[in-house]
């Protein structure tokens, strides 16, 4: 018998080799620093619970690389826990702390590429080898009914994970998709280069999240 493929990688995880020496590096210059794949963030309630998962691109150098939880430290996260706890997807308080208290609430949060990228750019073979972790992390949620993908790296990954064709499933900003038994909603990435330019507003991105709380509903 063959065992169930991992959801996880492990904190030395050698496949890619460029993303592992990265880290190396990092490990020598900030030991302090978390400096691994980051692990998907959980709700207390368990696996069982979780009926969205919201896909990132890649932990940010200083955020959550250095933590250790997705989205933590970074200005990205300020966005998207403050826009999850407005909509019941999270409660607590979010002070970009991995000990801050901040609970998930019937969701999950995971990175299309676990280990941080230089220049936050995972090249095309990076995101195809860390599929190897986010097919299995999308299949470990038995009651799972929606994923939001933010930017369109996540989506296509996604959207190869969930055994469909990108062509078939484009990616597009405040889109609702069919994908794998799954109801594919997606983002641009809430990332402060995004906000900056204006390409996603705090508007655009809260109406995803209105969305998506009103799909849970029904
Ligand atoms: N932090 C993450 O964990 N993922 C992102 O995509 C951006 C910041």
């Amino acid at each position: 018998m063959t065992a169930a493929p991992s959801p996880e990688p492990g904190r030395d995880c050698p496949l890619c080799p460029r993303l592992h020496g990265f880290i190396a590096g990092w490990r020598e210059r900030e030991p302090g620093w978390f400096n691994a794949p980051v692990p998907t963030f959980l709700p207390p309630e368990g696996e069982d619970s979780v009926k969205l998962l919201i896909v990132g691109l890649a932990p940010g150098l200083r955020g959550a690389n250095r933590t250790g939880r997705p989205f933590t430290g970074d200005y990205a996260g300020d966005l998207l826990y403050g826009t999850m706890i407005a909509h019941g997807l999270a409660r607590g308080e979010f002070k970009a702390r991995p000990d801050d208290g901040l609970q998930l609430v019937g969701t999950a949060i995971t990175n299309a590429v676990r280990c941080v990228p230089p220049e936050n750019k995972p090249v095309g073979a990076e995101i195809a080898t860390c599929r190897t972790f986010l097919k299995p992390t999308i299949a470990r949620f038995a009651n799972l009914r929606a994923i939001l993908t933010l930017g369109s790296i996540a989506h296509q990954s996604t959207v190869r994970a969930l055994g469909e064709r990108v062509a078939a499933i484009p990616f597009r900003h405040g889109g609702r998709q069919e994908a794998g038994g799954a109801a594919l909603f997606s983002s641009y990435h809430c990332s402060r280069y995004n906000t900056n330019t204006g390409v996603l507003t705090e508007e655009m991105f809260v109406n995803v999240f209105k969305e998506i709380a009103a799909f849970l509903k029904t």
